[in-house]
């Protein structure tokens, strides 16, 4: 191992942007289901590319309640094999599809997780809310997590461009109101003007992706002013094709103009990248230094 790595894999480190179900490293997965024969892509063919490859593949091995709580466990494990000790990681409220339509069953299935691994990282869940899901749904689900008391944020996915997300404010304003910490995803494919109406319409403390606001002053001011702290996933945006190359991230200027960001894995079992890697393949593609990684770092800590 090289200096470098060897530094790296040594920090204690923070996911702060990461789909729990999805969340296990292929290595874990294979360990788990050695018989699956499952081909993973570098690249997918966008975000569409990547839902076909969920539904058409890791979906057939993820059948019943069983493997999605495998899948889930296993997500814990590959990030305390990656020395992360702080993981906050979205719950899919939807999972309870595979639960006989029970979220209590899906929150008791947490709460056992964080107990099997309170002494090796610190999980904080977050609801996780794909804008498909039936809004009655969204709505019961998600004020049964919110009442349990175990999660700690809630965050919203899907697809980004051209979907209303007024249905979603009386959600987010009793997040808020319990103390839980917005997060939502947005402009990783869509534009910067998407970007600010949904933190004019959700005024969210985190936003998933994000990077897209390099496209604007204004954006990026209103981004800085919000005080609101991007959780950046660059494998994610290489493999889908959000970003051509490495080396010309958007995470540099966004940093470069004051705004929080943070580094993360998305989906480790799709993208492959630990959050080790990630900090390994920005510095060898001169993104960031190893002091600046560290600065980085420590905002997912919130230090
Ligand atoms: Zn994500």
């Amino acid at each position: 191992m090289t200096d470098l790595k060897e530094k790296i894999s040594k920090l204690k480190k923070a996911d702060v942007h990461s789909h729990l179900h999805l969340a296990g490293s292929q290595k874990r997965f294979s360990e788990r289901y050695p018989n699956a024969r499952i081909n993973f892509p570098n690249q997918f063919n966008g975000l569409p590319g990547m839902i076909e490859f969920i539904y058409g593949s890791l979906n057939t091995i993820m059948s019943t309640k069983e493997d999605v709580i495998h899948f889930m466990d296993i997500a814990i494990q590959s990030a305390i094999d990656d020395n992360v000790i702080l993981l906050e990681a979205s719950v899919d409220i939807g999972l309870a599809r595979f639960f006989n339509n029970s979220i209590e069953e899906v929150i008791h299935e947490v709460i056992k997780l964080q107990e099997k691994y309170k002494f090796e990282i610190n999980f904080k869940p977050d609801i996780g809310v794909n804008k498909d899901l039936d809004i009655d749904k969204v709505y019961n689900y998600s004020l049964k997590c919110i009442e349990s008391g175990i999660f700690h944020g809630i965050d919203l996915y899907g697809q980004e461009a051209g979907k209303d997300l007024n249905p979603f404010t009386r959600l987010y304003n009793i997040a808020n109101d319990n103390g839980l910490k917005t997060k939502v995803h947005i402009g990783e494919f869509s534009n910067h003007q998407s970007i600010e109406e949904t933190i004019q319409i959700l005024n969210p403390n985190e936003i998933q992706h994000g990077i897209r606001a390099v496209d604007s002053e204004n954006t990026m001011e209103l981004i800085l002013k919000n005080d609101i702290q991007l959780n950046i996933c660059p494998q994610s945006n290489i493999a889908l094709g959000a970003v051509k190359q490495l080396k010309d991230h958007p995470a540099r200027i966004l940093h470069d103009h004051g705004i929080k960001i943070t580094i993360n894995t998305d989906d480790l079992i799709l993208f492959n990248a630990s959050i080790s890697d990630e900090y390994n393949n920005l510095i060898k593609a001169k993104v960031f230094t190893f002091d600046e990684i560290k600065m980085i770092q420590s905002n997912a800590f919130n230090l």
